[in-house]
C-alpha cells in the first residue's frame, strides 16, 4: 500500500488522490444494490490523460487493479470496486473541447455529464440523442461504458450509434486512437464499437469523438390508458407496423403509475393498468399523434389525452424518468431488470413477468421503451426478510430467462456487471464466452481491469 501510494504521488498533484478510508468507501458502490463490492485501496481523480496513463503504469508496474469510474449511476454493479483497487474517477475530466457543427461533431471528454452536452450543443441548432433517464447525472464515459439508452433511442438509436472515436489509455498506460472524425471510415477492425459496453475492462476512454445530429422540432406527447399491459403492446406493435416514426414510445404499468405519483404528486391515472406515452418530433407531431390515438382506441385504449403544449409535455416525460426512483420506494429494497426482446414479443413478456410476480407473492412494477421492446421490471421486496429476499433473486433470474426464452437478450442497455454475469454465459455460449475472454486478454494480459465484471 505504501509503495502504492508513493509512486501514485510521484506523477499526480496531492488533491488527485483520495485515501481516507471514509471518504474512499463512498465510491465502492454504483447504484445497484445488493452486488458485492469491496474496499478500495485509494481514489484518484485525474485531470488530464498524462495523469491517467501514470495511473496505468503504476498499476501495472505493482500488479494493482484498476476500477474505471464515472458517476455511479450504474445499475449492474459495473463500477464496483474491488478489494485493494484503485478506483479511478474520471469525473474531472469534464470538458467539452470542441463543437463542430460543419462536422457535426462533439469532442468531449470521459466525465462530462450527459444533459451538459446536450444543453450545449443544442444551443448551437444542434442535438445528441443518447438520452438515459439519469442524464443529469451520468457521464459520457460511463455511457459509452455501459453502451446506455433511453428515451429517445426508438428513433434516434443506443450510444453504439453516436460514437466515433475513442482515445484510450491502455491497461499499459500506451494511448491508444480508435476510429475517426470523419463521415465515414471502414479502415481496420472497429475498436470503437468493440469498446462502447466493455464496461471498462478493456481500457480508460480519456476522450470520445461523439457524433451530432440537426436539433428536430420540440416533441409532442400523448398518453393513452388502456385496460391490460397486453392492450397496450397491441397498440406499440400496431403504431410500429404501420410505419410510424414515434421519438418515444414509453410504457408504465399500474404499480409503476401510482408509485411515480406517490413519490412527486404528478397526478397520472391510477385508475389504468398500463399507460402508454408516445411522442413525435416530426413537422407536424398533432396530425402524427391524432394517427396514433386511433391506433390506440382501436388495440382498446379506453382514454386518449395529447399533451397540449410542450410545458405538458415536458411534465409527463419527467414522470417517465422518475418510474425508477419512485419504484425504488415501494419497498426498502430493488433489483431492476433490463431484459429486450423482439418488440412482437414485449406482450408475452410483460403478462410472463406478472405471472412471475404472482408466482412467488411479490409486487414487480415494470416501466419499458416499448418501443424497444426493452423492459425494466423492477422486483420490489424487504431486503430485511430473507425468505423475501430469496424470492426476489429467483423471480429476477426467473425473468432473464424468460427473456431469453423470447429471443431476447438479458441487458438492453443497464450491462452485465457484477448483476448478470452467471447469466452472459448463457446468453454467449461457450464459443461466444471463449472468443470474448480472448479479446479480454489480448486488451488486458494482467486481468487489471475492472477485474470481476462481466466474465
Ligand atoms: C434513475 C436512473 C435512471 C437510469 N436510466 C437509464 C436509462 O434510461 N438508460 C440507460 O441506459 N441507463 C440508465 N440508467 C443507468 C446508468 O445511468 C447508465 O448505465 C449510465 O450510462 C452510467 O453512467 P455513469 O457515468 O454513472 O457510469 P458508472 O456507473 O460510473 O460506470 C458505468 C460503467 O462504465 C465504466 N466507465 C465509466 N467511465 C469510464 C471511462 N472513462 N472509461 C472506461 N470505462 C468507464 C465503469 O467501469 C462501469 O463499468 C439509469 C440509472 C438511474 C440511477
Amino acid at each position: 500500500m505504501d509503495a502504492l501510494l508513493e509512486r501514485l504521488r510521484a506523477g499526480l498533484p496531492a488533491e488527485a488522490l483520495i485515501t481516507d478510508p471514509d471518504v474512499t468507501a463512498s465510491y465502492a458502490h454504483d447504484m445497484a444494490s445488493f452486488c458485492d463490492a469491496g474496499t478500495p485501496a485509494v481514489v484518484v481523480l485525474p485531470r488530464s490523460v498524462e495523469e491517467v496513463q501514470h495511473v496505468m503504469r503504476t498499476a501495472t508496474a505493482l500488479r494493482v487493479p484498476v476500477v474505471p469510474q464515472g458517476a455511479r449511476t450504474g445499475l449492474s454493479g459495473a463500477a464496483n470496486a474491488s478489494d485493494g483497487c484503485i478506483v479511478l474517477s474520471l469525473v474531472k475530466m469534464d470538458r467539452i473541447l470542441e463543437i463542430s457543427p460543419v462536422d457535426r461533431i462533439a469532442v468531449v471528454e470521459p466525465g462530462v455529464v450527459n444533459a451538459t452536452l446536450s444543453r450545449a450543443v443544442g444551443e448551437l441548432g444542434l442535438y445528441y440523442p443518447p438520452d438515459p433517464s439519469s442524464w443529469e447525472m451520468c457521464t459520457i464515459g460511463g455511457n459509452i461504458g455501459t453502451a446506455s439508452g433511453g428515451l429517445c433511442c426508438v428513433k434516434y438509436g443506443v450510444t453504439a450509434e453516436y460514437v466515433l472515436g475513442l482515445e484510450i489509455v491502455l491497461a499499459d498506460g500506451r494511448l491508444l486512437n480508435t476510429g475517426r472524425r470523419t463521415a465515414k471510415g471502414v479502415a481496420g477492425y472497429d475498436l470503437t464499437r468493440l469498446f462502447v459496453g466493455s464496461e471498462g475492462s478493456l481500457g480508460i476512454v480519456v476522450k470520445a469523438v461523439l457524433a451530432l445530429r440537426p436539433r428536430p422540432p420540440r416533441q409532442l406527447v400523448l398518453a393513452a390508458e388502456f385496460p391490460s399491459a397486453a392492450a397496450a403492446c397491441d397498440a406499440v406493435c400496431r403504431i410500429m407496423e404501420r410505419g410510424h416514426t414515434p421519438s418515444l414510445l414509453e410504457l408504465m404499468d399500474r404499480t409503476t403509475v401510482r408509485a411515480v405519483n406517490a413519490m412527486a404528486s404528478m397526478g397520472l391515472p391510477e385508475s389504468t393498468e398500463a399507460l402508454l406515452l408516445c411522442a413525435f418530433d416530426t413537422p407536424d407531431p398533432a396530425a402524427d399523434l391524432a394517427a396514433v390515438g386511433e391506433l390506440c382506441k382501436a388495440s382498446g385504449a379506453t382514454e386518449v389525452v395529447p399533451a397540449d403544449d410542450v410545458a405538458e409535455s415536458e411534465l409527463l416525460l419527467q414522470a417517465r424518468r422518475s418510474a425508477l426512483p419512485a419504484l425504488e420506494t415501494v419497498k426498502s429494497a430493488t433489483m431492476i431488470d433490463d431484459v429486450c426482446v423482439p418488440r412482437s414479443r414485449l406482450g408475452a413478456m410483460i403478462e410472463g413477468t406478472a405471472a412471475i410476480a404472482e408466482k412467488f407473492g411479490l409486487t414487480i412494477g415494470v416501466c419499458a421503451h416499448a418501443g424497444d421492446g426493452n423492459t425494466h421490471p423492477v422486483v420490489c421486496f424487504d431486503h430485511t426478510d430473507p425468505d423475501e429476499s430469496r424470492r426476489a433473486r429467483a423471480s429476477f433470474d426467473e425473468i432473464m430467462a424468460l427473456g431469453l426464452e423470447l429471443g431476447g437478450t438479458i441487458t438492453g442497455e443497464h450491462g452485465v456487471g457484477v448483476l448478470k454475469k452467471e447469466w452472459l454465459a448463457r446468453e454467449l455460449g461457450e464459443v461466444g464466452l471463449e472468443l470474448q475472454r480472448g479479446i479480454k486478454s489480448a486488451f488486458d494480459p494482467l486481468g487489471l481491469l475492472n477485474p470481476g465484471k462481466l466474465f
